[in-house]
């Protein structure tokens, strides 16, 4: 946990410091500034996105990524870190502004728009690429769902309590973070009470 930790630290200050150095042609956002100095980001590219980049494609994250962006018409183009930007997704399925699959990350709108509309999202988008590596690639996907699931049960929202968001961090990924309320646990064992109250009250008619 101590090194995933560590990975997604160093991930966070390599994307920091490639940003820093340069200027914005979509505004003041961080990941905008690495955006335009494109060609030097790439060719400086660090070791650890290099490995990233490799990890992701064998471990069939990355590819993955690619095909669901050829699905939804998204145009492609090379972003920083080693992701690849995939804008202008057509499927509405996930209802998300941005959402990563290995080193893909995916939009319906221009990235231009997206980081206009919230600054750091390209960071959030970066922890995840992490993620896909730790995970080992697509075993990411069921353990992301159940980590939906838990927060679900827990807060009633999809990202709130789940531990995937909170650590590519809930305000930079545009989401709100919910109190801990059971509610899902509640609706659940509503929903429950009901179906194992109906047979009995069926049974009490027939008698
Ligand atoms: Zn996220």
């Amino acid at each position: 946990m101590a090194a995933w930790a560590a990975a997604v630290a160093a991930a966070g200050e390599a994307v920091q410091t490639a940003s820093m150095a340069s200027q914005s042609r979509f505004g003041r956002s961080r990941f905008g500034r690495a955006q335009s100095r494109l060609g030097r980001t790439r060719s400086r590219l660090g070791w650890a996105h290099r490995i990233r980049r490799v990890g992701n494609l064998i471990n069939l994250s990355t590819p993955l990524g690619l095909l669901i962006a050829a699905i939804g018409s998204a145009r492609r183009r090379p972003g920083p870190s080693g992701l690849t930007l995939a804008e202008g997704y057509r499927v509405r399925f996930p209802p998300a502004g941005a959402f990563t699959v290995g080193n893909v990350v995916i939009s319906p709108l221009t990235f231009a728009t997206l980081t206009a509309r919230q600054p750091e999202v390209m960071e959030h988008e970066d922890v995840h690429a992490w993620q896909y590596f730790w995970c080992g690639g697509l075993a990411f996907l069921p353990l992301y769902l159940l980590a939906v699931g838990w927060s679900w049960l827990r807060t009633g929202d999809p990202a709130s309590r789940n531990p995937f968001e909170r650590a590519a961090g809930l305000a930079r990924g545009g989401y709100r973070e919910a109190p801990v309320s059971n509610a899902g646990l509640a609706y659940l064992a509503a929903r429950i009470q009901t179906l194992t109250l109906k047979p009995s009250r069926l049974a009490e008619r027939s008698r």
